[in-house]
């Protein structure tokens, strides 16, 4: 191990008690235990040197938000740690349901019929059942995955009739608005369909979410640190490469 291997390492364990610990309290002011709350550590846009400090440091279970960046990185990871735990978090086109189920152990992002067809056939033809969450567009937003509030119980029945196990519900609030009044609706619904689980809560909210229900938290940044900055070619400036916009 290199020093800057060791720093790396130690960097992370860091990380991960002051989550998890911050964690831990929020549950027990609702009577449960950080046992109780699975941390999704959100590796989206960070590559296989920034993951393996943290798997190093003991985290397990890890979030990305799209196939085929995950196609390129977990493979190799998940041979070398068969006990990984790999959960894909965001939205999903219908025609890579098949690769979703042959990469992920579970799906936060089941939102529409077109996808929960797609997801089901590609289940039956791998013979798994992945469980799943339902997406819930909780703040009404136009621009977000999400399905809508009304059509929760709907989307519901068929997951059911189509042998998909369902886990709880997911959201992901709206930006900049505090998020207590979404999660503490999202947990209401989840309750109302008999749903034990709630993935809910990211960097800025998780302790909010989980004093307000929340089993699974899906922790990016205050894990990995800032996302790094896409960097795109601007041909006319003569600057080279100049950073213009923030990785997702
Ligand atoms: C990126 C992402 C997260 C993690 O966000 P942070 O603010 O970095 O913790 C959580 N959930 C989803 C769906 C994401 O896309």
């Amino acid at each position: 191990m290199t020093t800057d291997h060791i720093e790396a390492v130690q960097q992370a364990a860091l990380r991960l008690s002051a989550v998890r610990d911050a964690a831990d309290k929020a549950a027990r002011l609702t009577n449960r235990t950080g046992d109780a709350i699975t941390l999704i550590a959100v590796s989206k846009t960070h590559g296989a040197d920034a993951i393996r400090p943290l798997i190093a440091a003991g985290q397990r279970v890890f979030g990305e938000n799209r196939v085929q960046e995950s196609q390129e990185k977990w493979p190799a990871l998940r041979e070398e740690y068969p006990d990984i735990a790999l959960h894909l978090v965001g939205q999903l086109q219908s025609n890579k349901a098949a690769e979703a189920i042959a990469l992920f152990d579970v799906i936060h992002g089941l939102d529409r019929p077109s996808l929960l067809t797609a997801l089901a056939k590609a289940m039956d033809a791998a013979g798994t059942r992945t469980p799943c969450y339902i997406q819930v567009n909780i703040g009404a937003e136009e621009q977000k995955g999400g399905c809508a509030i009304a059509d929760v119980p709907a989307l519901i029945a068929s997951a059911r009739d189509a042998d998909i196990p369902l886990l709880g519900l997911m959201c992901v609030p709206p930006a900049d608005v505090e998020p207590a009044p979404y999660f503490a609706l999202l947990a209401k619904m989840a309750r109302e369909e008999g749903l034990a689980r709630l993935s809910m809560g990211m960097s800025g909210d998780y302790e909010t979410a989980i004093m307000l229900g929340a089993t699974d938290i899906r922790v990016g940044t205050a894990l990995f640190g800032d996302r790094p900055v896409v960097q795109r070619p601007v041909p006319t400036s003569g600057r080279g490469m100049v950073r213009n916009s923030l990785a997702r």
